[in-house]
């Protein structure tokens, strides 16, 4: 068994190694806020272009969409979130401490003491959504909120989507972006935070084909985290009971991960029947029926959801790649085993030594390798110590460059994962890194 790392390592490891940085930390920090460092922002760009093409290229009934932050007030209350986007907040009358009362434990609840043991405010409704205003006057300023969502970009969008692009039932529509939401505690690092990013996946099928469909992506979105090298051991669905399911779901599941302080939501998968489309239907007042071509009827089309939280994914990579494994007698090493496409460097190449043209050769490799691959270039130190800061961030591939290339244009392609060395041609160093990356299993998968 995998050692885990606390929390605390994980925030003050992923500081080091320059994945996520506290927001104006020279400021003190802003609380839940967090910036992605030059590590960190490789690491999400690649783990959600990872997403989108296993949601679009790899699906031919899937096309993408990038719809604004801002939308019309309206649509916030067609969807619901106006009214019911709440959580029960209670304040610590002496602190002024807030909490959600839902996540208190029974004790306090029941005594209505916050944990510090001090009286607590009746619960009250708060609601998540940021508020902001709209326009170049206080006088003509009209309020509208940062979305809480993606999905409801891509609802508003299901009649341009269906009548520009000739796309027939089932299709989806997929996006990635920023989501707000007030939330009342936000803690677990970024886990849980204000500002964040979701992949959302809306699947919009024939009523009646709902069913079968919601199968088919729960299946799929548990896949994906399996070929994404995540330990299968830490990942489950919870079904939503009656008291759990969202007023617009007939039927949801959460695909679970056993983070550092136990299993949590990472993707919701859910039946949203026609809820949403009617809701648009009925506040835009337009018609947004789908007409079927075979059979002549216009029905409004079911969806089947799936939306998983980028930020939040970046946390569980980050938690479930850390490995610290013993070398030989009397060594450890500290290794991110980073799916291959999601490193946020490909390819470290050294030159043995500085001296003797090989710094200069190794220099003229790693350009060439540039245009297909992020690689880093290290001369400093040895060798040894040159494969474990690699290893450190999850370097799938490294290359050495010694006096041997010089005569035979051949380097030595180490894997991060077996530690194993091999002779490869300069000229055929991108094949044998696409190939290792195509067959990539974990460790002990
Ligand atoms: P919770 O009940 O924990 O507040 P939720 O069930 O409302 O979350 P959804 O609305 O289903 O969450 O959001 C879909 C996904 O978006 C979640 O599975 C999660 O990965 C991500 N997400 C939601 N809220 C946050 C947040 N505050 N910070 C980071 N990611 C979030």
């Amino acid at each position: 068994m995998a050692q885990r790392l606390t929390m605390e390592d994980l925030v003050s490891l992923s500081k080091r190694r320059g994945f996520v940085y506290q927001s104006s930390e020279i400021y003190g920090g802003l609380t839940s806020a967090w910036d992605y460092g030059p590590m960190g922002v490789e690491l999400k760009n690649r783990l959600q272009r990872f997403w989108w093409k296993e949601m679009t290229q790899l699906h031919d009934n899937i096309v993408g969409l990038d719809a604004a932050i801002l939308m019309h007030p309206r649509v916030w209350e067609a969807s619901g979130h106006v009214e019911n986007f709440t959580d029960p907040l209670v304040e610590d009358k002496v602190t002024h401490e807030r909490f959600r009362w839902d996540q208190l434990p029974e004790e306090n609840q029941k005594n209505m003491t916050s944990p510090a043991g001090n009286p607590l405010t009746e619960p009250r409704q708060f609601n998540l959504m940021f508020k902001t205003r709209l326009g170049s006057t206080e006088d003509s300023a009209s309020d509208v909120f940062l979305r809480p969502e993606t999905a409801q970009g891509i609802y508003v969008n299901f009649k341009n989507v269906s009548q520009t692009m000739r796309v027939k039932l089932p299709f989806g529509i997929a996006q990635i972006g920023k989501a707000f939401r007030n939330e009342i505690t936000t803690k677990n690092f970024i886990f849980r935070t204000c500002e964040f990013e979701q992949m959302e996946m809306q699947f919009f099928v024939k009523p009646g084909d709902d069913q079968q469909w919601f199968n088919y992506w729960k299946t799929e979105r548990m896949d994906f985290y399996k070929k994404l090298g995540i330990h299968p051991e830490r990942l489950r669905f919870h079904q939503h009971g009656p008291d759990e399911l969202a007023h617009y779901a007939r039927e949801a599941y959460d695909i679970e991960y056993e983070f550092p302080f136990g299993w949590q939501e990472l993707e919701g998968v859910h039946n949203r029947t026609d809820f949403d489309l009617s809701r648009h239907s009925e506040y835009s007042g337009k018609d947004l029926r789908y007409l079927d071509e075979e059979s002549k009827e216009r029905y409004i089309p079911y969806v089947v959801e799936t939306s998983a939280g980028l930020t939040r994914s970046v946390l569980m990579v980050l938690a479930d790649a850390f490995e610290e494994e013993e070398v030989g007698e009397n060594d450890t090493r500290s290794v991110m085993r980073f799916h291959p496409d999601i490193a946020p460097i490909t390819i470290g190449v050294f030159p043995l030594v500085k001296k003797d043209g090989l710094a200069e050769l190794a220099r003229e490799i790693e350009k060439n390798l540039r245009e297909d691959f992020s690689t880093f270039y290290d001369q400093g130190g040895a060798i040894g110590r040159r494969y474990r800061r690699q290893d450190e961030i999850g370097t799938p591939y490294c290359i050495t460059i010694d006096y041997q290339t010089k005569e035979d244009r051949t380097v030595t392609l180490r894997y991060r994962d077996s530690m194993e060395q091999i002779r490869v041609p300069v000229a055929e160093i991108g094949e044998a890194v696409r190939k290792a990356t195509r067959e990539y299993r974990r460790v002990g998968a």
